[in-house]
């Protein structure tokens, strides 16, 4: 089955429960079990095994073409869990450098107290990469946030198996409708599924997919650890799920047609977006991605107050963080995604305070370039 079915008919119960066409939830947090049944066949809200919840996993794994997923209760639920099951006290990873703030945060503030040694990569340059006897993993994002860099991912993958490290990529920026990681040899995916995989800016979930084996290692220190998805937003994913394919082609197309006119206008210094043929990483994103996501930053001429003079005057797009969802957002990531980040280090990456990033909705197109055009004749 081709994507899009797979998001419709991917994990369904045929016939569902009482014959319901959508798979309702169930909202117990326990259920009985067989008589002579023993700890792994319980059916518990936290043990992530209820008939919601197991539905759920089984649609992701099919979406990701992996063995197996599992739900967790944020992005940050799923990246802190899989490093949990991957490492202990004396461990080293390597970490791609501009990670999503929370993970970089998370890690600043508490590897060293969990006897955690990081080093930083430059995913760009495969002949930099060293390991140490005790590294065990290396952690990437597909599309990084907030200058959309796509790194030399083949390379990790193949770095990674020849090493003997477990891979893990943060997707979330991408989704599996434009790049589905365990397919390509991932050892471990996750998404902060909060963003495109949910898609309505209603639900906080992750989503973690991978080998059977993997996976269950996970989910068994996500029982532990206590990061369950509740089962009104299981549902909402799920539903959300079926969508997936249609919105984010919509906003792939969106967001390169925004990205193209903004390259186009003379108040607009630099676009990243890795559509574009003058970005960077735009021939090897090219052949490693099925689009290039609905995610672009932009930096207009006249710093900071340009920008917030844009905002102020743009009238569709929402000035708020986070993304993926269906309405167009804008925001400043040094105020709000990036703000966890001490100045040196956002300008060692290049995350200036002009920086403007907008996460495209599923609008009409025209009506965004109208808005953006009106807009910066303002500024
Ligand atoms: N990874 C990326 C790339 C993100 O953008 C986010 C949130 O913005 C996360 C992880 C964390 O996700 P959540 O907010 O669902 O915990």
């Amino acid at each position: 089955m081709r994507f899009d079915t797979l998001a419709v008919h991917g994990g369904e119960r045929v016939p569902g429960p009482e014959g319901s066409v959508v798979f309702p939830i169930f909202q117990g947090t326990v259920f009985t079990v067989e008589p002579g049944s023993g700890y792994h066949d319980i059916k518990y809200h936290r043990l992530n095994s209820t008939p919601t919840q197991s539905y759920l996993h089984d649609k992701l794994a099919a979406l990701e073409g992996a063995e197996a997923a599992v739900a967790t209760s944020s992005g940050m639920a799923a990246v802190t869990t899989i490093l949990h099951s991957l490492l202990g006290a004396g461990d080293h990873l390597l970490v791609g450098d501009c990670l999503y703030g929370g993970t970089h945060d998370f890690l600043t503030q508490h590897a060293a107290r969990l006897g955690w040694e990081y080093t930083v990569i430059d995913t760009h340059d495969p002949s930099s990469w060293e390991v140490r006897d005790n590294t065990k993993v290396v952690l990437v994002e597909t599309i990084t946030n907030p200058l959309m860099r796509v790194g030399r991912h083949r390379e990790v993958i193949e770095f990674a198996r020849s090493n003997g490290l477990t891979s893990v990529v943060d997707n979330t920026f991408a989704s599996p409708v434009n790049f589905r990681p365990v397919v390509a040899g991932f050892d471990l995916e996750f998404n902060s599924a909060t963003k495109y995989l949910n898609g309505h800016a209603d639900v906080v979930a992750g989503s973690v997919a991978g080998s059977s084996e993997l996976v269950e290692k996970v989910r068994h220190t996500l029982n532990l650890y206590g990061g369950s998805l509740d089962p009104h937003a299981g549902y909402l994913l799920a539903r959300s799920l079926k969508t997936l394919g249609v919105r984010v082609r919509a906003q792939n197309a969106n967001a390169l047609a925004v990205a193209e006119f903004l390259a186009g206008n003379g108040k607009v210094a630099q676009v990243n977006y890795a559509g574009l043929p003058q970005h960077p990483d735009h021939a090897h994103a090219s052949e490693l991605l099925n689009g290039y996501g609905g995610m672009l930053s932009f930096r207009l001429d006249g710093g900071v107050r340009a920008a917030e003079a844009l905002l102020a005057a743009l009238k569709l797009p929402a000035n708020a963080p986070s993304l993926g969802g269906v309405e167009t957002l804008i925001t400043r990531p040094s105020t709000t995604s990036h703000a966890g980040m001490s100045p040196e280090d956002r300008a060692a990456v290049g995350i200036t305070d002009d920086l403007i990033r907008l996460s495209v909705g599923i609008e009409d197109a025209e009506d965004l370039l109208a808005d953006f055009a009106e807009a910066l004749d303002k500024v």
